[in-house]
């Protein structure tokens, strides 16, 4: 099993409602450590370069200005197989979809307000982590 990093992102539904104490309570109970925390409000701009990947879609100008509505927890989590457990660990984009013991099945309002961002591939946990932290302190 390897050590992995991967970048999560705790959603503004989540700071809004003041929950991220309760999220990160999940993350660690599953036996991933946050190595690298920031509360930011990330910029139009950050956000849809974020996001660049569902420029197309329809739901791409709605999901910016989500993003944008409320600060958001930038983190890197780091942990055996720390990428797809995150995955596992959120749940299915659309909460009503995930399953038992998710963070998505305990918080996620609906698909677009799902509490989480967590990296997809090591590719893009390694290219998003830089995005939010290349500079910045990450213990492990
Ligand atoms: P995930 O976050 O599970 O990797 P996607 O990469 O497919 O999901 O989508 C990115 C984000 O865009 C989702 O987490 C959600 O906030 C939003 N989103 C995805 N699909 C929809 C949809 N059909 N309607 C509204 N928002 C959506
Ligand atoms: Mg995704």
């Amino acid at each position: 099993m390897a050590i992995e990093r991967t970048l999560s992102i705790i959603k503004p539904d989540a700071t809004k409602r003041n929950i991220t104490g309760k999220i990160n309570a999940m993350i660690e109970e599953a036996g991933l450590r946050i190595i690298a925390q920031n509360l930011t409000r990330l910029s139009r701009k950050q956000a849809e370069t974020f996001y660049a990947v569902h420029s197309e879609r329809p739901f791409f100008q709605d999901l910016v200005a989500y993003m944008i509505s409320e600060p958001v927890v930038t983190q890197v989590l780091e942990g055996e197989n720390a990428i797809a457990a995150y995955r596992e660990l959120m749940g299915a984009t659309d909460p009503g979809e995930a399953a038992e013991g998710t963070i998505r099945k305990a918080y996620g309002i609906d698909k677009q307000e799902n509490s989480l961002h967590g990296s997809d591939s090591f590719e893009n946990a390694a290219l998003e982590i830089s995005y939010f932290f290349a500079g910045k302190e990450i213990f492990s």
